[in-house]
């Protein structure tokens, strides 16, 4: 026998707290401001939306928050997840490097989402509501929350971009599976889908867009509230079980990562397996370790846009929030396959790139779909799309190491399988999938109608 390819937890090593970056922030984050008064934002301005939990963890600066025992017993569903030595990638690479992935592509809807999922419809249930809205982009987001409404008894409603909803009828069948009910944004089912619609029937929607669609929902029903996947602070926090995880089990390996990289969208998966390690480069133990983003060059926001206040939405109704940002009616290319397409970056993950914590790269999709291959044929998972991304930037590292002879520790986010992306796969393996240029227009015309703060 080999070297383990394997590191595994037990089900009682499951995390039963989630960390907490905002206790230990070199400086606290700017704050977040109300949309229509542009004043700090208060616990009442969210009330609509969240439940008062998840409000209190958003702005939080404990660093332990535990996580409750029925999310705990939900979680062992697939939780801990495996960290993998992708020894047979290392060989195929002929590199010297050692490369790890955390692998959450092994919950029931094959990405790292439901672990805020689950969290969000818990509290939501225990407050009482009935029901809850979303966006989803490509679906993944929607079929976690599907999955997470159909562990507590709760109807969910997702509003998922018409492009991606014509194109990908697998993630919405999954939905209903669950039992959540689906439909194309912009929708008849809201005012702004509405007033879209009629200026443009042909709408292929947007995430922001989406987002605008249910929160107007949420907010014109007691009963409903409405739950984001990514972005937000409590999000974050949700994921940390990823990083709390990975650093038990490679403390255990006995190694440490000179370079975490992982796929941004809104930088949920990524901030919860690196932040757990990124306190150690704050506080001075580990100030050599590389902590890389990869995000699409569809969407190039941390690698092209300013850091400033931007809404996250089209609609302009969720608040006002400092980030990296494209605009809030950036709309990336149809043509697109890669996912990864939201404007803008989550205000932790904004916050420590600006500090120079962490790095940004930004990848095209052929290089992106090729790596995923490369990948696939050494290790046989096949990755979802977004998270090809950040497997050609551990790739190009790990042939760094192959020219230098350096044999450094390479981890990475695996956030999912790409099982129901076999139609992008298929146009990369027949020769139709295209990179495009920088939107360098579009994204200026968008960034023209920031806000004025
Ligand atoms: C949603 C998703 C992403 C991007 O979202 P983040 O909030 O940045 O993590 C990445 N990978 C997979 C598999 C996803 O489903």
């Amino acid at each position: 026998m080999g070297e383990r390819t394997k590191f595994v937890l037990d089900e009682n090593e499951i995390p039963e707290q989630w960390y907490n970056i905002q206790a230990d922030l070199p400086e606290p984050l700017a704050a977040s401001l109300n949309p229509v008064t542009k004043k700090p934002l208060t616990p009442q301005d969210l009330a609509p939306l969240f439940p008062m939990e998840l409000i209190k963890q958003e702005v939080s600066t404990e660093r332990w928050i535990d996580i409750p025992d029925e999310v705990r017993e939900i979680y062992k569903l697939w939780r801990p997840t495996t960290l993998f030595r992708a020894q047979r990638l290392e060989k195929a690479l002929d590199t010297p490097a050692k490369i790890f992935y955390k692998y959450e592509g092994s919950s029931p809807p094959g990405s790292h989402k439901p672990n805020t999922a689950v969290a969000q419809a818990y509290y939501n249930k225990k407050e009482g509501i009935k029901r809850i809205t979303t966006e989803t982009g490509a679906g993944q987001w929607g079929s976690a929350l599907a999955f997470a409404g159909a562990c507590f008894g709760l109807e969910v409603k997702v509003y998922m971009v018409a492009v991606s909803y014509k194109q990908k009828p697998y993630r919405r069948i999954m939905m209903e599976t669950w039992g959540a009910r689906c439909v194309p944004s912009p929708s008849k089912d809201t005012r702004v889908g509405r007033d879209v619609l009629a200026k443009d029937p042909e709408c292929p929607g947007s995430l922001g867009l989406a987002i605008s669609e249910a929160v107007e929902d949420a907010v014109s029903r007691e009963d409903t509230h409405y739950s984001l996947g990514s972005v937000l602070n409590h999000v974050l926090l949700h994921q940390t079980v990823i990083g709390l995880e990975t650093k038990k089990l490679m403390e255990k390996a006995d190694v440490y990562p000179d370079i975490i990289v992982g796929c941004v969208g809104g930088g949920s998966n990524f901030a919860g397996l690196f932040l757990p390690f990124v306190k150690d480069k704050i506080d001075g133990t580990k100030p050599d370790l590389r902590i890389i983003s990869v995000e699409s060059a569809a969407a190039p926001k941390m690698t092209k846009g300013p850091f400033v206040y931007d809404y996250g939405d089209t609609a302009k109704l969720t608040p006002i929030i400092k980030m990296y940002t494209l605009g809030h009616d950036f709309i990336p290319a149809p043509i697109h396959a890669g996912g990864l397409r939201y404007h803008g970056m989550s205000p932790i993950v904004s916050h420590l790139y600006n500090l120079g914590y962490i790095e940004a790269k930004a990848t095209n999709q052929v290089a992106t779909f090729e790596a995923g291959v490369t990948f696939a044929r050494a290790e046989g998972i096949i990755s979802a799309p977004e998270t090809n991304h950040c497997i050609r930037v551990a790739i190009d590292e790990a042939l760094k190491c192959r020219e230098s002879g350096e044999s450094k520790t390479i981890l990475i986010g695996h956030s999912g399988h790409g099982l129901v992306d076999m139609a992008a796969y298929e146009k990369y393996l027949s020769g139709q999938l295209e990179d495009y240029e920088y939107p360098e227009e579009k994204i200026k015309e968008s960034l023209g109608k920031l806000p004025e703060i």
